[in-house]
């Protein structure tokens, strides 16, 4: 969906305006190019991003020149830097979300425990607005929209799910360049995101927040440091067994495999993500830790055995590998995507699942381990911005 609230919000991923303090002010495009860095996480604030001009199917920007395509029948923003900023990810390929099979479904099993996890710490209001960075295929920022949020989506990839086209804003960017003005958000949240950036990404996709989001704004990430605890080891151990299982064909380990192959793991500590907020004007207030142990019974075992002996059942075989899709490329090229809706039966296990995943949370949250919820708010700016855009 394309609504005119998100005209007023969006801005050119990569120009910063001419305005400042003495040391973020700039002159001119190429001021945008070789001092983004510094200028955009200037103690003042930084200059605010380009505005663009509305021209039929595209936005114009008058600092590059450059011209951002609107896809109204596709129902999202096309704002990704012209120039590539670096490694890309699985993520943006399409056959790679079709084999995720993701669906329209509400978030279940862990999926329903961070959606939970994340209203509950960020105390999102019916009404509100709130930003979904690295949406996905959109099933987060759909149930946002289910329950009354106003979401607006911002991933790499294009391919969504048919109702995120319908009710949630979308625009195709990279975190690491937010296309938005400043304060456009009062909350955002992250989930299973950050994981796949570098540590300079992260560096990055913080300023860039802390910036869309304002002196008031909050922020929720769902990720994980390069730590565990001892209930973690239990996990582990079923993680191997899932893994034989795997091998000896009785479950999909593809999948979860699949989903981790480009981890770049850049949080290596609680203090080390601790210290990335802080250099980007945010801090941490809150945190809850995820340690698995209903979770990697229920689902990433029983439930994979379920599926894979259903399968067996109706003699259905499992996806074919890689490259087998090529006699497909002759349609029309796909831009959702998304499997068929569970029936109701399932979603009712479903529930009952997700309700048994919660224990985990309620035992297991406060014993420090990798992954973790952090409710994360700006730091107030200490020295007022130098008044320099008026005359001395
Ligand atoms: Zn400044
Ligand atoms: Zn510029
Ligand atoms: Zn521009």
């Amino acid at each position: 969906m394309i609504s005119p609230s998100l005209f007023g919000r969006v801005a050119c991923p990569v120009c910063l305006e001419p305005e400042g303090c003495t040391s973020c002010r700039g002159s001119g495009h190429d001021d945008c190019v070789s001092r983004y860095a510094p200028r955009v996480a200037c103690r003042c604030g930084g200059p605010d991003k380009v505005r663009l001009k509305e021209a039929g199917d595209v936005l114009l920007c008058a600092c590059c020149g450059a011209r951002y395509a609107v896809h109204r029948t596709d129902g999202y923003v096309q704002l990704v830097p012209a120039q590539s900023l670096g490694e890309g990810t699985h993520y943006a390929d399409h056959e790679f979300h079709e084999r995720l099979g993701v669906t329209e479904a509400p978030p279940l099993l862990s999926a329903g425990i961070k959606f939970e996890w994340m209203r509950r710490l960020l105390n999102v209001f019916p009404g509100e607005a709130v930003l979904d960075l690295g949406s996905g295929a959109g099933k987060f920022a759909l149930a946002c929209s289910a329950a009354g949020l106003k979401a607006t989506g911002v991933d790499v990839a294009p391919f969504f799910l048919p109702g995120a086209t319908k009710t949630v804003d979308l625009v195709v960017g990279d975190l690491r360049r937010l296309p938005f003005r400043k304060d456009s958000f009062p909350a955002a949240y992250s989930l299973d995101v950050l994981e796949h950036l570098d540590e300079a990404g992260v560096r990055e996709v913080l300023v860039e927040a802390r910036r869309v989001l304002g002196d008031s704004g909050r922020l929720l990430v769902y990720t994980h440091a390069m730590e565990s605890s001892r209930i973690a080891s239990f996990q582990r151990g079923v993680n191997r067994l899932a893994k034989r299982l795997g091998r000896a064909g009785l479950i999909d380990h593809e999948r979860e495999a699949m989903r981790k192959s480009d981890h770049r793991n850049p949080i290596r500590s609680h203090e080390h993500f601790d210290a990335l907020c802080s250099e980007a004007g945010l801090r941490v207030v809150e945190r809850r830790y995820y340690n698995v142990v209903a979770k990697a019974v229920v689902e990433d075992l029983g439930l994979r055995l379920y599926e894979q002996l259903r399968a067996r059942g109706k003699r259905k075989p499992t996806p074919p590998h890689d490259h087998d899709h090529d006699h497909d490329h002759g349609h029309e090229p796909a831009k959702t995507v998304g499997g068929p809706m569970p029936g109701a039966g399932t979603l009712a296990i479903g529930r009952v699942l997700t309700w048994l995943l919660k224990l985990d949370m309620v035992f297991f949250g406060r014993v420090r381990t990798g992954p973790f919820f952090g409710l994360i708010r700006p730091v107030p700016r200490a020295v007022a911005p130098p008044a320099s855009t008026e005359p001395a």
